[in-house]
């Protein structure tokens, strides 16, 4: 089960410039990108999430 501060990973993409990145997508539905040294790949991103994979809920981590 997802405790109140779970998040998911998942794959988005910026519709700012079409790139393909992998989030972490927070309860209160903050969408923050993950493993890049920028905190996004633009200055004003608009990152719609492509779905959770299901694998990823079976990682502890
Ligand atoms: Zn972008």
């Amino acid at each position: 089960m997802a405790g109140a501060d779970e998040r998911d990973k998942s794959a988005a993409i910026c519709e700012t410039c079409g790139e393909t990145v992998v989030v972490w997508v927070w309860p209160e539905g903050e969408i923050q990108p993950v493993g890049v040294p920028d905190p996004s790949c633009c200055d004003d991103p608009e990152f719609q999430v492509l779905g959770t994979d299901p694998a990823d809920d079976a990682i502890e981590e």
